[in-house]
């Protein structure tokens, strides 16, 4: 399993993630992918320390290092051409992603889903301001798309090596990731979650 994470300026949170995922993956042979997207903090520094402390079951954990902020769908994207799982998961660096989730999305995987995204319920500690501009973004992409994006889902999914393949064929630069793993077709499943406030 191939997990990639974008981390901008988290040093608050950055070993937490670091030994949440790890403890939650325990049982399955991973690869945690970090991508540092141009921090001004100690987001680098600490994760590099994780590293060096717990290099993962297959000693594989790295971090890769932008030299400037891209943004975190670029981040993505470094991650991808990384990725080397039989399956890969894209999360929230923030744990507003909840990583207990992967396990199921695994669950789900072995059913024989190629790509398992994960749909908020509900949303704690967000303001009116993006609730009501999220749902506005989905309803007017759909209405522009005839390719169908679920609604209240982000990233964070497991997608199949198959799929990962197919990403990173794709020629765009510029990418709405979950737009194309909409695009690439397969078969789909979403779960439902919560979604916690950002710690
Ligand atoms: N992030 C990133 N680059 C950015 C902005 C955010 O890599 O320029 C990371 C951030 O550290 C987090 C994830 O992308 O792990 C989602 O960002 P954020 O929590 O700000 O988004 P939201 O939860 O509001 O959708
Ligand atoms: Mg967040």
């Amino acid at each position: 399993l191939s997990v990639i994470i974008p981390m901008f300026n988290e040093q608050e949170i950055a070993s937490k993630t670091y030994v949440r995922l790890s403890n939650v993956l325990k049982a399955h042979p991973h690869e945690l992918i970090f991508i540092d997207d141009g921090s001004s903090d100690q987001t680098l520094e600490i994760l590099k320390e994780c590293i060096q402390k717990d290099p993962g079951p297959l000693e594989r954990n790295r971090v890769i290092s932008f030299s400037r902020n891209f943004g975190h769908q670029a981040a993505f994207s470094a991650g991808i051409e990384e990725a080397q799982g039989d399956c890969t998961v894209i999360i929230d660096g923030d744990l507003q992603d909840p990583p207990e989730l992967i396990l199921e999305m695994i669950k789900k995987w072995e059913e024989g889903y190629q790509v398992v995204y994960a749909q908020r319920r509900k949303r704690e500690g967000e303001s009116l301001f993006k609730l009501v501009t999220a749902k506005v973004f989905y309803r007017i992409l759909n209405s522009l798309t005839s390719i169908a994006i679920p609604t209240d889902t982000g990233d964070f999914r497991l997608m199949d090596s198959q799929v990962v393949d197919h990403l990173r064929q794709l020629p765009e630069r510029s990418r709405f990731l979950r737009g194309l793993v909409c695009w690439v077709g397969f078969k789909h499943i979403g779960i439902q979650y919560d979604r916690a406030q950002r710690e």
